[in-house]
């Protein structure tokens, strides 16, 4: 679907919102990730397509992207941060099952790291303020500069921010506080995955989703 730039901003340190119009009968569920297509000039090995979880909530009226902007980026980042409004990219459909549960007394543990966050700011931004789902949240940021999204994500959920390493002692003893919780983990694969291990034999495969972003490294 084609679309187009609209805008981009700072959010947090070497963090970038990316916004673009909303094709005609988009729809998605906070969560969930597309496809964006830029063809451009030089484009490297990676190519011109990459995955990303909309961080913009279904409501809004536009279509947001938040990415890092990395010291030596890839071809397709200089693209995008360098696109003027009214540029075209185009867009595919929502995917993805990292989403909310239907039943709203269920207790979430949300788990982000560093860029992991993008999928919790759509998803808090889409709760009306007279949500009172139980959410508990565990951010974990290089540096305090880092955090994006705090204030939409405080209106939902109880969030502890963690500078430098998220262990999976801290996540255990966490959710070991939840009952029966749904525990949702979002960031650089490295992280994603060891995390994963580290609970998957205390909590089944319906209580635990994983959003894996690849290409980052915990060094980033
Ligand atoms: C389901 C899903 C959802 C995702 N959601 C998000 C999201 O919300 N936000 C997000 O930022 N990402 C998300 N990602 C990851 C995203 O698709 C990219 O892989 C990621 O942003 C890295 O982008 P990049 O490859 O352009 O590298 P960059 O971010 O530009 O760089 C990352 C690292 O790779 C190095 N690098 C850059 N170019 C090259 C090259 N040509 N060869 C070798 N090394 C290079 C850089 O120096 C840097 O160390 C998601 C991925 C998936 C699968």
């Amino acid at each position: 679907m084609e679309s187009k730039f609209v805008q981009q901003r700072l959010v947090a340190k070497n963090t970038i919102a990316v916004s673009f119009t909303k094709p005609e009968n988009f729809t998605y569920q906070a969560g969930q990730f597309v496809e964006l297509t830029l063809p451009h000039k030089q484009t490297d090995s990676r190519g011109e397509k990459r995955w990303f979880t909309l961080s913009s909530s279904p409501d809004e009226e536009i279509l947001t992207i938040t990415t890092k902007r990395a010291p030596s980026s890839s071809s397709f980042k200089e693209a995008v941060f360098n696109s003027r409004p009214g540029a075209p990219l185009r867009v595919s459909d929502p995917m993805g099952d990292f989403v909310l549960p239907r039943n709203e007394s269920k207790q979430l543990l949300f788990v982000a790291g560093g860029i992991g966050v993008t999928p919790f700011r759509s998803m808090c931004a889409t709760l009306s303020p007279q949500s009172n789902r139980p959410i508990t949240m565990l951010y974990a940021a290089k540096s305090q500069e880092e955090f994006a999204y705090l204030e939409t994500l405080k209106n939902h959920a109880t969030v502890h921010e963690i500078i430098g390493t998220l262990t999976s002692d801290l996540l255990l003893d966490t959710a070991k506080e939840l009952s029966e919780p749904m525990i949702y983990i979002s960031g650089p694969e490295p992280m994603v995955a060891s995390l994963y291990e580290a609970l998957k034999h205390t909590y089944s495969q319906s209580q635990l989703l994983c959003d894996y972003f690849p290409n980052y490294t915990r060094k980033e």
